[in-house]
């Protein structure tokens, strides 16, 4: 068999920008000739763009997905004394957004199938931050790599306690549970629109979304320094994290092809699930949800080894992530559940993730198919 050479890309965006590099050109044209670089009408189009495409009530885009979750907690007032609960197998964001107001981030075990929170793990969170003295005051589900958590149990279990839900939705931007897309769910939802993501800009960008009103005004003011009425009225402290009108152009030109771009994902997946399942752990997609599929993540022991033999084919993975939060020299203070986190720790040792991206071309899903394949033989 003569050797594939051509080196494969982790994800390809210049193949994206190909398609629509003109009516991307055209939409920063736009904003050249205008000049309103700041707030400029695109951010609000965008905005309107994400309320419809997420059916969320309201939108408010921001400079990065950490912000979005910062300027949440931050409307809640969210502070020290305060238990926030995140997964421990996640993006550090999701721990440093609560810690940097002061609040104490609480770490909670993931589910081994969906890589997000487990619920018990949650319910047994709760129950240990009570004796440490911490009001519980809002849950952090992430969705991890595409797919929506298990919301509806986290919801109720949230509700008895009167604790808030914010979705970190910066991975699962377009997935859906039973029809509805992220954004709807829990008390707010944030994503990011880093170019990695599934709908990323040219930049920094992130937004959150929510149904209440109440919390749409206040985080709508502390986007812009805690504005009030006018300009230099400032009601409370805020910050600045505002979307540049540059990077909503860009946005709105991508929306467009967005869906079509997650059907080619799910296709992509759905063939390396299964050509793969047999020979390895394959991601678990949930009955009742369909992934955004930021990532197609395996389960694997002998990762180290395949990892290096995809290379040596010219293959890229990468590893999401190597180090579960509870073990990083920044969070290892914080506290954890009694129970432990085996399972963040066990996937930490063992996942790695292969190219995912719509315009992956099969001849290259063949050819990473066949190294794995041949890995298991
Ligand atoms: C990327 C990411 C974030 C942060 O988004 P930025 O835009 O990079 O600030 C937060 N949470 C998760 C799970 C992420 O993957």
């Amino acid at each position: 068999m003569s050797k594939y050479s051509a080196p494969q890309k982790f994800i390809d965006l210049a193949s994206q920008q190909d398609l629509i590099r003109t009516q991307i050109d055209e939409s920063i044209k736009n904003v050249l000739n205008h000049g309103h670089y700041i707030m400029g009408p695109e951010v609000k189009t965008f905005e309107k763009d994400l309320t419809d495409y997420t059916g969320a009530k309201y939108c408010i885009t921001c400079a990065n997905g950490t912000d979005a979750l910062s300027l949440v907690l931050m409307a809640w007032g969210t502070g020290s004394g305060d238990a926030v609960y995140v997964p421990s197998f996640t993006y550090v964001a999701s721990a440093e957004a609560p810690a940097q107001l002061g609040a104490t981030p609480f770490f909670v075990d993931v589910c081994p199938l969906t890589f997000n929170l487990d619920v018990d793990s949650f319910k047994q969170s709760i129950i240990d931050s009570k004796e440490m003295n911490l009001k519980p005051k809002a849950v952090i589900p992430v969705d991890l790599f595409g797919q929506i958590s298990n919301i509806k149990e986290i919801v109720n279990i949230a509700k008895e306690e009167n604790i808030k839900v914010l979705c970190d939705a910066a991975q699962s931007f377009g997935a859906t549970f039973e029809g509805k897309k992220a954004g709807y769910f829990g008390d707010a939802t944030t994503t990011s629109f880093f170019p990695a993501k599934p709908l990323g800009c040219y930049g920094d960008g992130g937004a959150v979304f929510t149904n209440d009103k109440g919390l749409f005004d206040v985080v709508s003011s502390i986007r812009l320094h805690g504005k009030g009425s006018e300009k230099y009225d400032n009601v409370r402290v805020g910050m600045n994290s505002r979307l540049d009108t540059i990077q909503a152009a860009i946005l709105i030109e991508k929306l467009k092809i967005f869906d079509n771009e997650l059907r080619l994902r799910n296709k992509i997946a759905q063939k390396y699930s299964k050509s793969l399942n047999k020979s390895y752990k394959t991601p678990t997609v949930m009955q009742g949800h369909v992934s955004s599929w930021a990532q197609y993540t395996l389960i694997d022991h002998d990762r180290d080894k395949i990892m290096a033999a995809l290379n040596s084919e010219n293959i890229p993975s990468i590893v999401y992530y190597p180090k579960p939060l509870h073990a990083q020299d920044g969070y290892s203070s914080f506290p954890k559940v009694s129970t432990g986190l085996l399972n963040s720790s066990m996937l930490s040792n063992s996942v790695f993730s292969i190219p995912m991206y719509p315009y992956l071309k099969n001849k290259d899903q063949d050819h990473i198919i066949s190294t794995l394949l041949n890995l298991k033989v």
